[in-house]
């Protein structure tokens, strides 16, 4: 009989309706796959296939399973692709063996650097269907035991690996059978000091056992046949890595491990059980402190049993356990008696599925390795489907709330990935932005070199970001880039302003210092956030300017002013301007020699007070309507001239507007010149005789509002 050939009656042993054809042909199509390829051990590959599918008939699994188990390494390793398995052999053998695949995937990256748990949990929250998980420990069963043909230190991280990860997993879906073997076969490399020594007592006082155990199955047979109760009474095989255990927790040598003198005892129901207990307990003497009733307090795992240990035959320590058949079924494949009680018909048995509840037990194992908070949250959403695991392109794993996005994965490797994420790639395919990633999903994030989020992502309508992490991630970026706009903005605006008084050559730095800002930074974002005005800002920086400046010299009087000079009367002049309209105020009557101030008033010329009126004091700089008058051939005001360039659409009527605004400030406009350019604007310079700052700067701000106009400034030197 070929190892197919026993295979295949295997399955048909449990399950007669089993397709052998089937089998042959997945068979086949390993063998052709993987042709070529060995095992370390140098035996062709698809041994291992044959082996991983044999354990799996071993737990009784159905031809699905085990179809994918003779395929799990296929579309890893081979050019066969899962959708050629999903055409030959249908959705379930493919989606089984793309589980498998993606365990596969997360194994190997798991060893650098995720926790066990963490791993654990990631294994059942990423098989959908646990058959998967069922595969990939037969897979892993088969790997450990031809352990022996790979390196000293691929034993070592293999084996650890097994006990942190696969062994607990077995434990927990409550296939005590594979747990057993794959804890030995683990101990085994990595104790083998220990697993020799252990093995070493079991064997010597072998034939000692067998025969104790044996006068001990004889007794209880008989006593039980007494009160008509048949039981199918047997040796337990020995589990080297729990007399391990109990030798390092309890302290004791392994004289005093009681379960190295074990039998099972299986009966019919779950009464027989309390009975069988009634009568070790007559038969032999009881060891206070252990018992165990597994059966009222089931383990998490849904095992049940009543364990017992005794004073048995010729005076040494026996365990016993007692249980149904059913009990049983669920200690030895646990999970996998799922299937195995599967009807022809594609029922399962409600009261075992009830019974092995596995869903109750991979919740409470969430539990217990996750924060009591997280419990909670587990308990309140579907404890398989709140997080999905997911691999950067390097293999990281990342874990993310279920529902997440590639923009949510992105914000998680880096903010300014998130930020400047533009696409991204799900198992080598272009996705939409919007994609839910699932589980063993490879997620790779195509970014722009610059630029920032989308307001859109923000839009809930739009389901494209679904952790508050990427949420909160995104709004702090528009905050800063809104700070960032306004401090772009009131920097543009400042330098304007600098450029427009001529002021360039100004460190900003110190400007912002002048106003009580730290830097040119939180000056310009003041302005831009208009916590300050340029006006101010222009205002003061030219008045600190001018008794530096060359300009604080009192500049010769131009044309105009010594024009005026030459008159013999005592004329009136406004900034060296003679032949105003001027009134003489009612309230101060100033005479010639007196020092006079003028308000322009509406439509009735400069009204002129004495410097000392009363009106004058209380008034003066309340507006800018105040001018400086002098009496002709008295010490003039000083007055600057100032050329100022002022930029235009050019259109008539621009300079007409011009020296309206500058007569209309009582400003001497001492040279004008004006330029036409190609692109259709102007260029203005004007010399202006300016009193003071402030004068300036409401000229420059007035052309600056006349039609056409794109720029006033000064023009420095
Ligand atoms: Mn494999």
């Amino acid at each position: 009989m070929t190892d197919l050939e026993f295979l295949i009656a295997l399955a048909q042993s449990y399950a007669p309706e089993m397709d052998a054809e089937r089998i042959e042909r997945a068979y086949a199509v390993a063998v052709t796959a993987h042709a070529g390829q060995t095992r370390s051990s140098g035996e062709p590959y698809v041994t291992h296939s044959l082996a991983t599918a044999k354990i799996l008939a071993d737990l009784y699994m159905d031809g699905d399973t085990i179809v994918a188990g003779l395929l799990h390494d296929v579309p890893e390793d081979t050019a066969v692709t899962v959708e050629e398995l999903r055409a030959q052999f249908g959705d379930d053998v493919a989606n089984l063996v793309d589980g498998v695949t993606k365990l596969s995937k997360l194994e190997s990256y798991g060893k650098e650097q995720v926790e066990a748990e963490s791993l654990r949990k990631m294994f059942l929250a990423m098989a959908e269907d646990i058959r998967v998980v069922l595969i990939k420990l037969a897979d892993r069963l088969h790997n450990m035991r031809t352990l022996g043909a790979l390196s000293h230190a691929r034993q070592i991280k293999i084996a650890r690996e097994t006990l942190e990860i696969f062994a607990p997993l077995a434990n927990r879906l409550g296939i005590y059978n594979i747990r057993r073997e794959l804890e030995d076969l683990a101990l085994k490399y990595l104790e083998p000091a220990k697993f020799d020594e252990i093995e070493a007592l079991l064997s010597d006082d072998r034939d000692d056992r067998h025969s104790y155990i044996g006068q001990a199955i004889t007794q209880l047979r008989e006593r039980l046949a007494q009160d008509d109760i048949t039981a199918e009474i047997t040796g337990r095989p020995k589990h080297i890595y729990a007399i391990y255990k109990k030798m390092l927790a309890k302290r004791r040598d392994f004289e005093h491990i009681y379960d190295i003198r074990a039998i099972r005892c299986l009966v019919n129901d779950k009464n027989q059980c309390y009975q069988v207990f009634g009568i070790v307990h007559s038969l032999w003497t009881p060891i206070p402190g252990e018992f165990d009733d597994y059966i009222a307090k089931p383990k998490e795992n849904a095992y049940q049993s009543l364990h017992t240990a005794v004073i048995g035959p010729g005076g040494k320590a026996l365990e016993v356990q007692i249980r149904t058949r059913e009990m049983h079924q669920i200690a030895e494949y646990g999970v996998a008696a799922h299937w195995r009680y599967k009807e022809p018909g594609g029922k399962r048995d409600p009261k075992l599925e009830e019974k092995i509840n596995w869903l109750r037990q991979l919740q409470e194992w969430r539990a217990e390795v996750s924060s009591a908070s997280e419990y909670v949250d587990a308990l309140k959403t579907d404890v398989f489907h709140d997080q999905v695991y997911v691999f950067t392109p390097k293999g990281k794993i990342i874990e993310l709330a279920a529902g997440a996005t590639p923009i949510d994965f992105a914000y998680h490797i880096h903010t300014e990935v998130g930020n400047r994420c533009r696409g991204a790639k799900v198992n080598g395919k272009l996705v939409a932005l919007e994609t839910a990633l699932k589980t063993g999903d490879r997620v790779e994030i195509l970014t722009a070199k610059k630029g920032g989020p989308s307001r859109d992502w923000l839009n809930p309508t739009l389901s494209l970001v679904h952790t508050a992490r990427a949420r909160e991630k995104i709004r702090q970026y528009f905050k800063k880039q809104e700070r960032e706009v306004a401090r772009g903005e009131g920097r543009a605006l400042l330098e304007k302003e600098l450029r427009r008084f001529g002021l360039t050559q100004k460190n900003l730095d110190e400007i912002a210092k002048l106003f009580n800002y730290k830097n040119v930074d939180e000056l310009a974002e003041a302005i831009g956030y208009a916590d300050i005005s340029l006006q101010q800002i222009g205002v003061k920086l030219l008045d600190l300017e001018q008794p530096k400046s060359a300009l604080a010299e009192p500049m010769p009087l131009l044309e105009t002013k010594a024009r005026a000079k030459t008159s013999s009367d005592m004329r009136l002049e406004v900034g060296g301007v003679g032949g105003l309209l001027t009134r003489v105020a009612q309230c101060c009557k100033p005479l010639p020699g007196d020092e006079i101030i003028g308000y322009i008033s509406r439509g009735r010329g400069i009204m002129i007070h004495r410097r000392d009126c009363k009106n004058v004091i209380d008034h003066e700089g309340s507006d800018g309507r105040w001018v400086t008058l002098s009496w002709h051939g008295m010490k003039q005001e000083q007055v600057y001239p100032v050329t100022i360039e002022v930029r235009a659409f050019d259109r008539s009527g621009l300079l007409y507007d011009l020296s309206g605004v500058v007569a209309g400030e009582n400003v001497n406009m001492t040279a004008v010149s004006s330029k036409s350019r190609r692109d259709n604007t102007a260029l203005v310079n004007a010399t202006l005789e300016i009193g003071n700052a402030n004068q300036l700067t409401r000229i420059l701000n007035k052309i600056e509002r006349l039609p056409n106009v794109l720029e006033a400034r000064r023009v420095s030197n």
